[in-house]
């Protein structure tokens, strides 16, 4: 389509072009629906152009400079790091985002999606304006996928140079010598993670009284001992007082636990406190419909992700929990929303067998139920660990971290909680444990390969069913 030949009429129209919009038109073009897709800035979104794919392009690089410390240091290889060319890591991870952008792209066109280059608004049930383009009517419905921007603090605005978001933090000229990470999150443990390896001085400042506090509490225990081996200033249950920017960096306040008051300097403070949905602009009165008190819109039935108004659907991080604001729970969420429209009877979203992963070194991987969120849900709760140096694989990496099981006493697993290197490409499995509702017997049957790291959780699984091979009791 051309953007002369304008479309006023369509089967769907989504709202957002990130991953939870684009997997939507995608589905249901697939389907045989006709779609138009408006985006205001680029296909891909957050994901691909300030979230996933550029930050894990930065930490492979990371990783690989990791590796050259624990060649020389470990492995005898006469290797030294002269320097990081940062130009050329960052043309090679913008190549990686084009790529990838021209695949969505491409996929989007052979699919026939109508792709719109502009701001939509809701303007009632059924209708959108868009700026610079005209109004467009949805004969289905119209799928809102606006996603979310990062959260600032009050009185602490990002000015991009020495206050700075995770998007300013990608697009900066270079690394810092020194970085205040605010957030113990996800995104902040990996961007502490990524300026740690690039040889930054790196401090890590979380109010709850632990790292990725939403995860078991032995992830956030292994997480924050694996960050403090390698350098970095962990404090956590601290608060920032205030911040000040100064000519060449920034001076903050800090209040420890024990009440004493810290001043931290750095050439940098990175914000990584949440991120906000994004509805300005978008016309929700209109349509009839409102956010909740933190913005997200809310569905009415999460079976069909539908809102109050019959034919609005959301999807990706305009939902709030118990979606989890990850790319990979908005492929899942477009893909319903899209069996929905045409008229499909799709499973739900089963969001507690969705794995969430940090990226950092050491990774964090989970899916399911920590052991405390068991115990409060009501479950006679066992528990299986296995140090990941408990096999041969583990003793080869010598970088530590562990696999814990959570399951129903004499039934399923409730949750599988990993923490090492690479755990990210073996959480898997135990997606499918916990989704299918698998027991530790089951699980015990089947044989992992021999040497990996993956059999650590073979291994826990077998301990749990009572048949452990490398664990003493
Ligand atoms: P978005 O990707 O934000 O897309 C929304 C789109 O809507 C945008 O392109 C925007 O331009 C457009 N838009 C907004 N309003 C309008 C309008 N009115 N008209 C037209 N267009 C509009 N998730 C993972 O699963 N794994 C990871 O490793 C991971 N790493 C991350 C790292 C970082 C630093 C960040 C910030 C996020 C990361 N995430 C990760 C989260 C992931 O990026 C988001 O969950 C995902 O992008 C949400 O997709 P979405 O479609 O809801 O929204």
């Amino acid at each position: 389509m051309t953007q002369t030949e304008k479309v006023t009429e369509t089967d769907v129209l989504v709202i957002g072009g990130g991953t939870g919009g684009y997997s939507t038109a995608l589905r249901a073009a697939a389907l045989g629906l006709r779609v138009v897709l408006v985006e205001r800035d680029k296909v891909g979104g957050t994901c691909l152009h300030r979230g996933c794919i550029p930050s894990k392009a930065m930490l492979h690089a990371a990783e690989l400079v990791d590796g050259i410390t624990e060649a020389r240091e470990r492995w005898g290889v006469k290797a030294t790091l002269e320097s990081v060319d940062w130009s050329a890591l960052v043309a090679t991870r913008d190549d990686i985002v084009d790529r990838n952008h021209r695949g969505v792209t491409g996929h989007l066109a052979h699919a026939g999606v109508e792709v719109v280059h502009g701001s939509a608004e809701l303007t009632g049930p059924r209708g959108v304006r868009i700026g610079g383009y005209g109004e467009v009517a949805a004969r289905r419905g119209i799928v809102l996928a606006t996603g979310s921007r990062p959260r600032t603090l009050p009185g602490l605005a990002a000015d991009g140079r020495r206050v700075v978001t995770s998007d300013d933090a990608l697009f900066a000229a270079g690394l810092p010598e020194s970085v205040l990470v605010l957030g113990g999150g996800a995104i902040g443990v990996e961007y502490a993670s990524l300026h740690r390896s690039m040889g930054a001085r790196v401090t890590l400042v979380e109010a709850a009284d632990r790292l990725v506090p939403l995860e078991d509490a032995d992830v956030s225990r292994h997480l924050t001992r694996g960050l403090k081996r390698r350098g970095i200033d962990v404090r956590t249950g601290a608060r920032l007082l205030e911040a000040t920017v100064l000519e060449d960096g920034v001076r903050a306040a800090v209040r420890t636990p024990r009440g004493e008051t810290r001043t931290v300097e750095a050439d940098r403070l990175l914000v990584a406190v949440g991120r906000v949905p994004v509805t300005d602009g978008l016309g929700l009165a209109a349509a009839g419909l409102s956010t909740d008190e933190r913005g997200h819109v809310v569905p009415a039935d999460w079976d069909r992700l539908e809102t109050s108004v019959p034919g609005i659907h959301v999807v990706g991080d305009l939902l709030p929990p118990p979606s989890l604001g990850l790319a990979h729970a908005s492929f899942a969420e477009g893909l319903l929303v899209a069996e929905t429209l045409a008229g499909l009877r799709p499973a739900p979203v089963d969001y507690a067998a969705v794995p969430r992963v940090t990226y950092s070194a050491p990774q964090t991987a989970a899916v399911g139920l920590s052991e405390a969120g068991a115990r409060d849900a009501g479950h006679d709760v066992v528990v299986g660990t296995m140090p990941l140096t408990a096999v041969a694989k583990g003793t080869v990496h010598g970088q530590g971290g562990m696999v814990k099981v959570v399951a129903e006493r004499d039934g399923r697993v409730l949750g599988v909680h990993l923490v090492g290197p690479h755990v990210s490409e073996m959480i898997a499995e135990s997606q499918l444990i916990v989704g299918w509702d698998a027991e530790p017997s089951d699980v015990a049957r089947h044989v992992h390969p021999h040497p990996t790291l993956s059999e650590a959780v073979g291994e826990a699984f077998l301990t749990l069913a009572g048949r452990g091979l490398h664990q003493r009791a």
